[in-house]
């Protein structure tokens, strides 16, 4: 059963201190943040804090630091950038502060002298060795900048660290951000309660990071289409000849196991028909098109024939969730049958779920992300609540 936990509307009317663990762990490029979406998507949340006057203190990890001070991976020039998307937001100058430290003294006093509706941003959580280790003594370092807890990282949840799941102990509200709730919300839907008829397309590199999830959601999906290197496993198992295709040899049986439910009519389970193959995987090499495999050619992406059939599997969809490429989508020519499928689940009226970054990216190229119910953030945080598996941040949340 779905979790159930406290959401900003039981944010006191008076919030006071109020610390939002935000997934800013975003890239930089020299100093600068090149892709500013995961600060976009908590601004639903920010806005709502600030319209109660509530002080706001901001923690985030960024990158892998490993425990200690690295300028390369400070949150400095994130400050910077969420000023200016507040602001935009709100339409008045909205400054967000930043702290050089992530605890301590200068922490406390600069998170004290916020004003009602302000900002101030923490140095990088992973700064502090305790954060990962989920250190009591963090926690409550954490803990004592605020006097209610918000978790808006769902991309974090996965991970039982000292600001998802330690800092919980010490406040008296733990409470799920606009963003986590709609994470939530959706995928939740997606695990217990989906639509039908319900289609379920998985691509991406390896059965073996897949197949709880694909375990987990054969239970509820009408439909399931394979694309990427995963398919090669699974007409592999069934003898077909797969030429140099990726393939993991110690997944064939758990794909026979599907490959048989599907047949005892549990499910439909479509596999690519026809590839695009080449011999190697470079820019510009020479690809074809077959619906036989040959000895020495790989199979990078699903050809146009299955890109029909699988776009008519999707036309009468009333659910759609989609994880992973249907090919090498970094290497064009390769990013064809991702863009296609992106295509097909924009034109049908279902609710559409999209996770994991080649299946996110390949909507956004396609100019298509608005027609798509639902972009998740969190790509190991989505695989591993779609698994059926408890989150520990949302564990820790306070029960509704
Ligand atoms: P994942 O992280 O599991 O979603 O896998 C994404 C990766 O799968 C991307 O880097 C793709 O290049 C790769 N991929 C998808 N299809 C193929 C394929 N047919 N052969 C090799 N790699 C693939």
């Amino acid at each position: 059963m779905p979790h159930s936990f406290r959401s900003l509307r039981d944010l006191p009317s008076q919030p006071g201190r109020v610390l939002v663990r935000a997934d800013f762990n975003v890239p930089l490029d020299h100093g600068r943040v090149s892709d500013d979406t995961r600060i976009r998507e908590t601004l639903p949340t920010l806005a709502a804090l600030h319209a109660k006057g509530a002080r706001v203190i901001l923690c985030s990890h960024l990158g892998r630091p490993k425990g200690k001070p690295d300028p390369r991976y400070s949150l400095r020039p994130v400050a910077e950038r969420l000023s200016r998307l507040l602001s935009e937001h709100l339409g008045r100058d909205v400054p967000v502060g930043f702290c050089p430290v992530t605890v301590g003294l200068e922490a406390e006093e600069m998170s004290q002298s916020l004003e009602p509706g302000g900002f101030l941003l923490l140095e990088n959580l992973r700064f502090q060795p305790g954060e990962e280790a989920n250190d009591p003594e963090f926690a409550r370092q954490l803990a004592q900048l605020a006097d209610v807890y918000i978790n808006d990282a769902f991309g974090s949840a996965h991970r039982a660290h000292a600001s998802t799941v330690g800092i919980t102990r010490h406040l008296p509200l733990a409470l799920a951000g606009r963003l986590m709730e709609k994470e939530l919300q959706y995928l939740g839907r997606a695990l217990h309660t989906p639509e039908h008829p319900y289609v379920v397309i998985l691509g991406g590199a390896k059965i073996s990071d897949k197949i709880p999830v694909l375990a987990s959601l054969a239970r509820q999906a009408d439909v399931i289409l394979i694309g990427g290197a995963m398919a090669y496993t699974f007409l592999a198992a069934q003898g077909i000849a797969i030429g140099d295709s990726l393939f993991e040899p110690e997944q064939t049986a758990t794909a026979r196991d599907l490959l048989q439910q599907s047949q005892a009519g549990k499910f439909q389970l479509l596999l690519p028909v026809d590839h695009v193959v080449a011999p190697r995987l470079a820019p510009g090499v020479k690809s074809e098109i077959v619906t036989e495999i040959p000895a020495g050619q790989k199979a990078l992406d699903i050809g146009p024939q299955t890109r029909s059939l699988y776009a008519s599997a999707l036309a009468g969809a009333r659910m759609i969730l989609w994880n992973g490429p249907m090919g090498v989508f970094e290497v064009p020519p390769f990013d064809q049958g991702t863009l296609a499928v992106a295509q097909a689940v924009a034109a049908t009226p279902a609710v559409s779920i999209v996770g994991g970054g080649d299946s996110v990216a390949a909507v956004h190229a396609v100019h298509l992300a608005d027609r798509m119910s639902h972009i998740s953030t969190g790509g190991g945080a989505s695989l591993e609540y779609l698994s059926g598996a408890v989150l520990p941040g949302v564990a820790a949340l306070t029960p509704a």
